[in-house]
């Protein structure tokens, strides 16, 4: 590894002058604060996908920024133990598998920038991107924005998160052995889980505060006709209780009103994941339910722009498939960008101008 391997452009100011510079910056979408620098390759996300895309674009000698979010190391940060990430027989807590992949990806000479992209022009190479008033350009774009599962809400589940309240029972249903546990939602995820929990847990609360699914019929009357699964139907959840762990759940009937509290190991929060994709609204096409379209392996419509990870993987959902992806993506941006060495700028209409 060379001793320097980052050659940044230095940081230009730009003189906004007096009277625009008064304004808060969010009034002008279009400032810029100060020039990031240019890549060939830049990385949006710094969760699996991410980190793995940039320990790899690094490796080939791409000098890769990662733009990773305002809250940096993605959903494995919510988590404490992690035990089906290969490598680590003993497990490893989610925080800490975070940190080796970003000292990996830096070792390599990722630049990291732990803020969240706000906007980006994707109409011309390179491409622009801005976090708080500061412009990046690149000539290859890797997305890996994930995910953010959805909860519930309450204080009490906040602070039991990775205490025995979780958002992914193939993440977290063997810790769960012997116990009894609880699955809230009414989609087809949460029939899914309340059916995987049963091959650990004796007991399955299926907690749903209306009086029918909104799954599948096939995963209804799997969950219907279970055994292992206890379905509370016209039920939500008043308050997760428990001290260092989850010990109870204080459940209420949503037509009467009535409070009544259920002993439990474990609570599964299932009612869904918004894709992080926003941001890319105007260039990149997605799914109904916001997950972003992927073209082959890991294109998309722009030709340069690579999508990796949970952002459009509502499949898989898992660490090592999000740092498969990002592995791909990174590996696909390279060459791209090595076909492209002596290619012209093309124009990219975005989908609000073409719509
Ligand atoms: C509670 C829980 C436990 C889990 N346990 C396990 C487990 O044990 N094993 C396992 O394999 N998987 C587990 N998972 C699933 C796993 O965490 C995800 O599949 C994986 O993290 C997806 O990786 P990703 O890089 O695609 O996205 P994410 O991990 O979601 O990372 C996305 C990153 O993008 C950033 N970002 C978003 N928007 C922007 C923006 N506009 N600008 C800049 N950055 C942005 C975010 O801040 C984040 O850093 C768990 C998930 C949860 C919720």
């Amino acid at each position: 590894m060379p001793d320097s391997p980052l050659s940044f452009p230095p940081i230009a100011m730009i003189d906004l002058g007096p009277a625009e510079a008064a304004q808060p910056l969010a009034a002008r979408p279009d400032a810029i604060e100060s020039e990031g620098g240019h890549t060939q390759v830049a990385i949006i996300g710094s969760g699996p996908a991410g980190l793995t895309a940039a320990i790899y674009a690094a490796r080939a000698d791409l000098a890769p920024i990662v733009l990773g979010g305002a809250a940096p190391g993605g959903q494995l940060m919510l988590t404490s133990d992690v035990e089906n990430f290969p490598g680590f027989p003993e497990g490893i807590q989610g925080p800490e598998l975070m940190a080796r992949f970003r000292e990996q990806a830096e070792r390599f000479g990722t630049r990291i920038v732990d803020q969240d992209v706000d906007r980006v022009d994707l109409a011309t190479r390179p491409f622009q991107l801005w976090a708080r008033g500061t412009r990046y350009t690149a000539d290859a774009l890797i997305v890996a924005t994930g995910a953010s599962a959805l909860w519930l809400g309450l204080d009490s589940e906040t602070r039991l998160r990775g205490r025995g309240v979780s958002a992914c029972a193939t993440c977290d249903g063997a810790f769960f052995r012997g116990k009894r546990v609880a699955v809230i939602g009414g989609g087809d995820t949460a029939l899914e889980e309340a059916t995987f929990l049963t091959r650990f847990s004796p007991d399955v609360l299926l907690i749903h505060r209306r009086d029918q699914f909104r799954g599948s019929r096939i995963m209804q009357q799997r969950a219907i006709d279970h055994p292992g699964i206890d379905i509370r139907w016209n039920t939500e959840v008043a308050e997760v209780l428990g001290d260092g762990v989850v010990e109870a759940l204080r459940l209420r009937d949503t037509q009467s009103g009535r409070e009544w509290e259920e002993p439990i190991g474990g609570v599964f929060v299932a009612i869904g994941y918004r894709p992080n994709a926003e941001v890319f609204r105007d260039w990149l096409p997605a799914d109904a339910a916001g997950y972003l379209e992927v073209e082959g392996e890991t294109g998309s419509v722009i030709p340069g722009v690579f999508i990796a990870g949970d952002v459009h993987d509502h499949h898989y959902r898992q660490a090592i498939t999000a740092a498969a992806d990002g592995c791909k993506a990174a590996m696909d941006a390279e060459r791209w960008l090595d076909e492209q060495a002596a290619a012209p700028r093309v124009a990219v209409p975005s989908i609000a101008a073409a719509g």
